[in-house]
Order: structure tokens, then sequence, then C-alpha cells
């Protein structure tokens, strides 16, 4: 039988949490500070627990989203709630820091823990389109995979709890990353009459493209050696020059495009030239202007 679950924190993704829980049978307990917004999941079938004390107690696995890591602790961590023997997952935003200060006061109340990061919309949540990232002992996930699963496509990522956000940040550098390119590709042909919708589909084609160079590239980079197979760097740069040109020329904002150059520009300064794109991970690991 589906194992009983506790939803902590009922706001739009806790809702959506609580819900996908419910669809899958599992048993559902759930409190929120404002508890009205508890009603629609109790007319689905949840229980709802009158205390924290009892929500926490009502079943081993208790899945936490309120607003942030500040709450978090401030309702679970000081409040003086008992933990003890049980798994706390939470699924609230944060960076990899709160991650592990959330994960060593938990262990010093007894509780387990399992930080998490979720890459989607509450109206995905139960679907497999829904992608939810949790870092922590691998025993604990293990333990509760089979009812996490009723969220989406739940992966466990590693012991240190950090993970989760910190693979949640780099899924958001690729995210805006493509979007600001397509953007200034937008706003460079809308000069000349292009309208957006025109080049939408050459610019999705050109993004699943590149797309495909990620794996051979990161050989390259957990190799530690870039020989120019496709283009030197030099070569990409002259490219570069003409984007940003073609920006000014244009009168649309050329920061990203002359951002893109810089980079470039100090990784061939620093001898890399003759060398194919991905030597820049050197510039990317350094500090800023570094
Ligand atoms: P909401 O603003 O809808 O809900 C916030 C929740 O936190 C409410 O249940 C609120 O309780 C509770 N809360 C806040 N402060 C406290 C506190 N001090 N004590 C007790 N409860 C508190 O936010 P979402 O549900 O949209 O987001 C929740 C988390 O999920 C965030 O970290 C968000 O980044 C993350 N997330 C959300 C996504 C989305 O699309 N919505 C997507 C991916 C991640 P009350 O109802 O009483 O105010």
């Amino acid at each position: 039988a589906p194992a009983p679950v506790t939803v902590v924190g009922l706001g739009l993704m806790g809702q959506a949490l609580a819900g996908a829980f419910l669809r899958a049978g599992h048993p559902t307990t759930v409190w929120n500070r404002t508890a009205s917004k508890a009603d629609q999941l109790v007319a689905e079938g949840a229980r709802r627990a009158p205390t924290l004390g009892e929500a926490l107690g009502a079943s081993p696995l208790t899945v936490v989203c309120l607003t942030d890591y500040d709450a978090v602790r401030d309702l679970l961590g000081t409040s003086g709630a008992d933990l003890d023997g049980t798994t706390l997952v939470n699924l609230t935003s944060g960076d990899s820091a709160q991650a592990r200060e959330a994960a060593r006061w938990a262990a010093k109340l007894g509780a387990r823990y399992l930080d998490g990061a979720i890459m989607a919309i509450p109206s995905a949540i139960g679907t497999a389109d829904a992608v939810i990232l949790h870092s922590g002992p691998a025993p604990d996930f293990a333990a509760h995979e089979p009812t996490l699963a009723a969220l989406g496509t739940v992966t466990h990522l590693g012991a240190d709890h950090g993970l989760a956000s910190l693979y949640d940040v780099a899924g958001l550098a690729m995210m805006w990353s493509v979007l600001n390119a397509w953007l200034q590709g937008t706003a460079l042909l809308r000069t000349v009459g292009v309208d957006a919708a025109t080049y939408a589909p050459f610019a999705r084609q050109i993004a699943a493209g590149v797309a495909e160079w990620l794996p051979g590239y990161a050989e390259q980079i957990d190799r530690g050696s870039f020989p120019a197979e496709v283009s030197a760097l030099e070569t990409d740069a002259r490219a570069m020059a003409h984007m940003v040109e073609e920006s000014e020329a244009a009168g649309v904002n050329a920061e990203l495009p002359k951002l893109i150059q810089a980079m470039a520009a100090r990784s061939i300064a620093a001898g890399h030239g003759a060398e194919q794109y991905p030597v820049l991970i050197e510039e990317f690991g350094k500090p800023s202007g570094g």
C-alpha cells in the first residue's frame, strides 16, 4: 500500500505536491500556517492535522515547501517542533549553503534530512515533466523514493546536501542563457522587420544543434585538453566581433555580445586562441574579472 506522507506548507507549490500524493493513493496529512489553504485538499481526501506536531507525527516522511529557508528554520528548526526519528524532505528553493545548514540543524534535532529542488511549475507536479532533484544520504532517498516518485521525475544527485541547489542554479544558467541569446537575436532581426515568430523556429534549431555538442565538449573539459577539431577560439572571436558590430549598428543592446566577446578575448590573451571553445572553462572557473 502507498506509504503515508505529510506535507507542510500549502502555498501554490505545496498544494500541488499534496494533491499529487493524494492522487497516487498515499494517505496524506497536511498542515499550513493559514489553515484554510488545506480546505480543497481535505475535500479531495487529505487529512488536516490540527497542529504542526500532529502533522509531523502522522507520517514517517514529511515534505516541506515554504517561501524560503528562514521560514523553514523558524517553523521546524527553532520552534521546538519534535523532529526526532522523522525524515524531512525540504523542497523549498534556496542555495547550497542554506541546504547544508538545514541538514545540520535537522540532524541535531534527530531528523533524517534530504534537500531538494523543484524544477517545475505547480501544474506539472505529478507528471513526468516535473523534474525534482534530491541530495543527501542515499539510503534516506532510497527509503522514500517510492513515495517521492508520485511528484514527478525524481533524481538523487549525491550525499552532499548542497547538490540539489547547485544543479538548480546550473539549470537556471542554461535557461536564462538560452533565453537571453534568443532575445538578442530577436531584437536584432526586429530592426529589419523580421518578427519574433519568424525567427523562433530558426533559433530553436540552433539551440538544439548546439546542445548536441555538450557531451563531446564535456569530454574535453574533463580531460583538460582542447584541440581545435571544429574551429579555433580566434576564429570564433572574429564572429563575435560581427555580433557586437551588428548590434551596435542596429541600435540594440550590445551588453551580452560584448560580454561574450570579452570572455573570449581574455582566454585568447592567456594564450588559448588556437584551442577549441570549451577552453573558456578556465575563465568561467575563476572569480569575476580575474
Ligand atoms: P507561496 O507563496 O504560494 O507559498 C508559501 C508558503 O510558505 C505558504 O504555505 C506560507 O504559509 C508558507 N510560509 C511562509 N513563511 C512561513 C512561516 N514563517 N511559517 C510558516 N509557513 C510559512 O509559494 P510557492 O508555494 O509558490 O513556493 C514555495 C517554494 O517552492 C518556494 O521556495 C519556491 O521558490 C518553490 N518553487 C515554486 C515554484 C512555483 O512555480 N510556484 C517552482 C519551483 C519552486 P501561509 O499560507 O500561512 O502564508
